[in-house]
């Protein structure tokens, strides 16, 4: 099931983080990897240092002309993408009164816009190429839960999974799978950026931040790994049913049980 030989698989914000780690994965696994980011210098860096054939793609999710270049570029060269992980995102931290809107707008640009453009390519691909398909939308326990500050990355979250069902429904027909990982807090740069930023809004240390708001729910107050949440990403692309299709898998030690 962990064999991804000769399937072409796409990540995007693949340069960093999470998308780095499931990029790595798969290439591990056999896959060839577009690694796909807006930060073109630290996704060619991180393509170079995963080797098997990764190779890097400048795009902007948000940008519909990107995306679909992008995408036709991978399909002559690589061939018709098989696994797509719409993973890019951002976090911006406000109360909800003082949320500039062209923040909330950038954000569901992102995290909205950029999972729709790159499912509808990555579908267009699966449907022509007549072998289907994984497509996994990178949800958060925030498509599950709220938190204060967090209006529209919890708006978006929640939104991914009503995504992700339509594309099973409609998906299904041509063997497309889709599904939600759900992550708890990662150590990534998105939230080490978060960690000064709550305390502030909070007036709390940023160890308070982090064991009594970050950690507090979860059933042994430890962070997710990156490992945890490639496996995840390997379990459902090598995942060839559409017995598993448009759920969210939630991997956060607990903090959200469904
Ligand atoms: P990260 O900051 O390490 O990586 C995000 C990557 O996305 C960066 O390489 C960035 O350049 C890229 N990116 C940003 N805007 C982009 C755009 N418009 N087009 C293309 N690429 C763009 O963050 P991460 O923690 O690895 O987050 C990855 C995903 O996981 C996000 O969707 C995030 O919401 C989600 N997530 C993260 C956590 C966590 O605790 N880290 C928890 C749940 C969900």
């Amino acid at each position: 099931m962990h064999d991804l030989t000769g399937k072409v698989a796409l990540v995007t914000g693949a340069a960093s983080g999470i998308g780095r780690a499931i990029a790595e994965a798969y290439a591990r696994a056999g896959a060839r990897v577009v690694v796909a980011d807006i930060a073109v210098d630290r996704a060619s860096e991180a393509a170079a240092a995963m080797g098997h054939g990764a190779v890097t793609l400048a795009m902007d999710v948000t940008d519909e002309t990107q995306v679909d270049e992008g995408f036709a570029r991978i399909g002559r060269e690589l061939g018709p993408v098989d696994i797509l992980v719409s993973n890019a995102g951002v976090q911006i931290i406000s109360p909800l009164v003082d949320f500039p809107f062209a923040d909330w707008k950038r954000m569901l640009a992102i995290h909205m816009d950029g999972a729709f453009l790159t499912s509808r390519a990555a579908m267009r691909q699966m449907i022509a190429s007549g072998r289907g398909g994984s497509i996994i939308l990178m949800g958060s326990a925030h498509s599950h839960v709220a938190s204060k500050f967090k209006a529209p990355y919890v708006a978006a979250k929640h939104g991914l999974l009503g995504l992700a069902r339509v594309i099973a429904k409609e998906g299904a027909k041509d063997n497309i799978r889709s599904n939600v990982i759900c992550p708890g807090f990662v150590r990534t740069p998105l939230v080490e950026k978060q960690i000064p930023e709550q305390a502030r809004e909070l007036g709390i240390s940023e160890d308070d931040v982090v064991r009594n708001v970050m950690l507090r729910d979860t059933v042994d107050g430890e962070f997710t790994t990156l490992t945890d949440i490639a496996d995840t990403a390997l379990f459902l692309a090598g995942f060839e049913s559409n017995a598993l299709t448009g759920q969210s898998l939630v991997v956060t030690h607990g903090w959200h049980i469904q």
